[in-house]
Order: C-alpha cells, then sequence, then structure tokens
C-alpha cells in the first residue's frame, strides 16, 4: 500500500491535518508512538490540565466563592483520588474520539516510532522491535514538542518530587507547599490548580514579569491576582540549583541583577520553563532534513523542509506552542496537499491562560506596538463597572483594546477576567475581517453580558465608553 500523506505523530497538529487531509479525498497513515492518539495536548497537556483546574475551581468556590451569594456550605471535602479519576476519563474519551475519527474516514494507524528512511519512506518501530516499512508521496513530521530544562542547570525529573508537567498533573496527594521554577503558562495554571487544593505555591521567573510574552498590563494585574490568591512570585530570579533533599526537593536561586543565592525547599517542585521541539529518533539528520538554530524543523511559508516531499506542522516547528496553531497548520497543509491553497493567518491566533480569572490575548500586545512604531489608541474597561460581572462577583480584570490611530483598525486586544477564554474570539474574528475599533463597539451585545465589556473597551479606543 502507497499512501498520499504519511503522518508521524497524533497531536492537534497531526490528527487534525490526516482528518482533513482524509476528508479530501487523500489516503492517509498515521504513525504515533504512544499508546493513545492525541499527542501532547489530550494525553498529558491541554485536555487533563483543564480536567483538573475546572475541578479545582470547583473546589475553591464551594470553599470560598459561594458565601456573598448566600449559600452556607460545609467545608468541602476534597477526594483527590476521584478528581484524578475524572481526569483521566475526559482524557481517554478525547482520546478514544481521535481512534473513532481515524476509523470514520479511513486512516491507517501504526503504533510505533517512525522514522524516516528517506524521502518517500517511514519505518515503524514497534515496542516489540518490530519494524514495518510503509511508502508515502508525502511525509508530514508532527512530533511536537517535550519539556525544557533548565539552561546550564542539571535537574533529575522523577515526575513524584521534581517534577514535569506530565508529574504535575498526577500527584498521589497535595503537596504541603510548591515550587514553580518558571512562571509562563504552564506553571501558572498547574501551580493554580495545587493552591487550590490548598499547596503554598511560591514562583520563581527569571524574567521580570510573568506570562512573559502577554501584554504588560495584563501581566500586572495578572501577578496582583494571583499574589492575592496566596501565590507568592519572586521575579528576576535565576535558579542555580535544583536537587532532591530537606522536605522533598531544594532549589536555589539568586538575583538575575547579581546578589546573594537563597535555597528555599519544598514537598514538590514542578520544573515548567517551556518545551523544546521533539526530533529524536526521527532520522532527520540521515534524511537531510534541516534545523534551525533553536532544533526547531525548518520550514517555508507552504510548511516544506529543504527535502522535496517532507513538511512539518505544530510544536516541531517555529510560532507559538500551541493546540489550535498546530491544529490551523494541520488544516492548511492538508489543504495545499489536495491542490488547494492553505493558510494561517499568524496575527491571529488567540492564547489563553485557563485559571480564574483567565486571562486571553489575541494580536500585538501594547509593548510589540510601541517597539514597532506604531502610532496606536487604547481603549480599556474594567469589569468593576459591567453589571453583570457585579452579578456574578467576577468584578476581577478589565478588556483592553489596541487600535490603529489613523485607520482605527484593531491590532490586539488582551481580557483579563472571568470567561476571557471565550470572550476572546470576538476580536480574533473582527481581526481576521479587518474589522475597526468602531465596527466593534457599534455591533449590538447582549445586555448583561460579560461581553459588553468588550464592546465597552472598543468604544473606549475610538470615541468613550458609556458606562466609566
Ligand atoms: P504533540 O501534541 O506534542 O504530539 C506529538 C505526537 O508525536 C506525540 O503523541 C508523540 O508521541 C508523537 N511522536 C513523536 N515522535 C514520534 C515518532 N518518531 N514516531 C511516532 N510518533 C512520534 N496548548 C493550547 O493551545 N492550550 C492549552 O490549554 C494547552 N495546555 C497545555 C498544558 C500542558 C501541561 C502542556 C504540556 C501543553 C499544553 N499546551 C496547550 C500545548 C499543546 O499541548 C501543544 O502545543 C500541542 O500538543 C502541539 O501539538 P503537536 O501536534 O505539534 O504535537
Amino acid at each position: 500500500m502507497s499512501y498520499d500523506v504519511i503522518v508521524i505523530g497524533t497531536g492537534p497538529g497531526g490528527y487534525v491535518g490526516a482528518i482533513k487531509a482524509a476528508q479530501l479525498g487523500l489516503k492517509v497513515a498515521v504513525v504515533e508512538k504512544r499508546a493513545s492518539f492525541g499527542g501532547t495536548c489530550l494525553n498529558v497537556g491541554c485536555i487533563p490540565s483543564k480536567a483538573l483546574l475546572h475541578a479545582s475551581e470547583m473546589f475553591h468556590q464551594a470553599g470560598h466563592g459561594m458565601d456573598a451569594l448566600g449559600i452556607e456550605v460545609a467545608a468541602p471535602k476534597l477526594n483527590l483520588d476521584k478528581m484524578m479519576a475524572h481526569k483521566d476519563l475526559t482524557v481517554k474519551s478525547n482520546v478514544e474520539g481521535v481512534a473513532f475519527l481515524f476509523k470514520k474516514n479511513k486512516i491507517d494507524s501504526f503504533i510505533g516510532t517512525g522514522k524516516i528512511v528517506s524521502a518517500g519512506k517511514v519505518s515503524v518501530t514497534a515496542e516489540d522491535g518490530k519494524v514495518q516499512e510503509i511508502e508515502g508521496k508525502n511525509i508530514v513530521i508532527a512530533t511536537g514538542s517535550d519539556v525544557a530544562g533548565i539552561p546550564g542547570v542539571k535537574v533529575d525529573i522523577d515526575e513524584k518530587v521534581i517534577v514535569s508537567s506530565t508529574g504535575a498533573i498526577a500527584l498521589d496527594k497535595v503537596p504541603e507547599t510548591m515550587i514553580v521554577v518558571g512562571g509562563g503558562v504552564i506553571g501558572l495554571e498547574l501551580g493554580s490548580v495545587w493552591s487550590r487544593l490548598g499547596a503554598k505555591v511560591t514562583v520563581i521567573e527569571y524574567l521580570d514579569k510573568i506570562l512573559g510574552a502577554m501584554d504588560g498590563d495584563v501581566s500586572k494585574q495578572f501577578q496582583r491576582m494571583l499574589a492575592k490568591q496566596g501565590m507568592e512570585i519572586n521575579l528576576s530570579s535565576k535558579v542555580t540549583g535544583v536537587e532532591k533533599g530537606g522536605k522533598g526537593a531544594k532549589v536555589t536561586f539568586e538575583p538575575v541583577a547579581g546578589g546573594a543565592a537563597q535555597t528555599v525547599e519544598a514537598d514538590v517542585v514542578l520544573i515548567s520553563t517551556g518545551r523544546i521541539p521533539y526530533t529524536a529518533g526521527l532520522g532527520l539528520e540521515e534524511a537531510g532534513v534541516a534545523l534551525d538554530n533553536r532544533g526547531r524543523v525548518e520550514i517555508d511559508g507552504h510548511f516544506r523542509t529543504n527535502v522535496a516531499g517532507i513538511y512539518a506542522i505544530g510544536d516541531v516547528v517555529k510560532g507559538p506552542m500551541l493546540a489550535h496553531k498546530a491544529e490551523d497548520e494541520g488544516v492548511a497543509l492538508a489543504e495545499i496537499l489536495a491542490g488547494q491553497h492553505g493558510h494561517v493567518n499568524y496575527d491571529v491566533i488567540p492564547s489563553v491562560v485557563y485559571t480564574q480569572p483567565e486571562v486571553a490575548s489575541v494580536g500585538k500586545t501594547e509593548e510589540e506596538l510601541k517597539a514597532a512604531g506604531v502610532a496606536y489608541k487604547v481603549g480599556k474597561f474594567p469589569f468593576t463597572a459591567n453589571g453583570r460581572a457585579r452579578a456574578m462577583l467576577t468584578t476581577d480584570g478589565f478588556v483592553k483594546i489596541l487600535s490603529d490611530k489613523t485607520t482605527d483598525r484593531v491590532l490586539g486586544g488582551h481580557i483579563v477576567g472571568f470567561g476571557a477564554g471565550e470572550m476572546i474570539h470576538e476580536i480574533a474574528v473582527l481581526m481576521e475581517f479587518g474589522g475597526s475599533a468602531e465596527d466593534l463597539g457599534r455591533t449590538c451585545h447582549a445586555h448583561p453580558t460579560m461581553s459588553e465589556g468588550v464592546k465597552e473597551a472598543a468604544l473606549a479606543a475610538f470615541f468613550k465608553p458609556i458606562h466609566m
């Protein structure tokens, strides 16, 4: 059997690309070395972390958030095993869903480690060592990413005491204390989970802000909110050592600017310093596929590597390491392989932090516009002035709209607040169609909704908000 497309890796990039290619009439095979489909995202990333974020938030609300609404509940009791079972079941139903979709779309699957033998040929080595070779006109590398370490520091991740995100979604008891090395999205989400369940969480971040790539206003306000929730955050701090010992593990860090080092102990240390592209064992060197200076598979604007017939998408290539970016690349590449004109608009890729409140962002930050010398307007609206937010006691946060000073075109949107991850999409759609702040501000929004905050921020950008 010779395939039109062989996809190596079944994360959001690979599985969505495979399904789209099959829907467009191509004969598709997938190769996956994990026991289940869905990649990092469905197995140990997006989906299990959101199951725990939701469950831990419910637990926290039952303990703290109900009283002011006139609901008196006895102190909630945590059944961590059951919470983890909910997470596992969520993962199971999602990964089984992918297997079902592969069958439905007549996609052949090969379980084992895929290696590119040459353009057009992939070998698959099963766990028992058996090797088979499959052939296809096009090969798609969608092998994703792996946990990054700490530059210059040897860390022995045992997934029990010193954990990556994979261990942090599977702890068997709530640690009394937890140190999170890295104040990015994954560290803050998983830190929030354990903080809500009772751990004292300390974050150590190298940069002078958390959520490094986010708009400065957003990261400042979000940091204040996390501090109010009990998280201790050390910025501009460089970790120089992580080792087992003391209560569980010890972390040594010092000011980035220089100064005395200090060592802190915790039951569990989460290393969340980012992720690196995963290309080990793929045979790229032998096949002559070039990597860039950060170890990512180098591609052109049409996902082509330097070797004809070999393409790459998702975390293993440049761009934000996000599931929906990988998915959109999978769709665009499938369209290209089917002779269509697939395209991804990298200027409009939303990004969400699923804490409580949520943080969501799309397009440019204020810092990026300043650095690019773009003349812009800012419209900001706080949820304290939003009726629905008052009714739900979710007044923390704001909406910020950035628009071009001359044309009024919306260039970026940033939201901190309850439901931010859902609200961000109206800004994304508007930006995709090149809409203006006035377009957004003049669009009728249902009352009372949190989304009225988006409308008011847009009104603030092009003229004046009504409720402020
Ligand atoms: P992956 O999902 O990493 O999939 C790659 C697959 O390839 C894996 O299954 C791997 O086993 C397989 N593979 C690798 N090498 C081979 C080989 N040689 N042969 C066969 N198979 C191979 N992103 C979001 O957008 N939203 C979130 O909420 C979010 N939360 C996250 C939470 C955590 C804790 C983590 C770790 C990540 C999170 N991410 C989130 C990031 C998201 O998981 C990734 O961006 C996404 O999974 C990338 O998809 P991908 O298809 O490129 O690769």
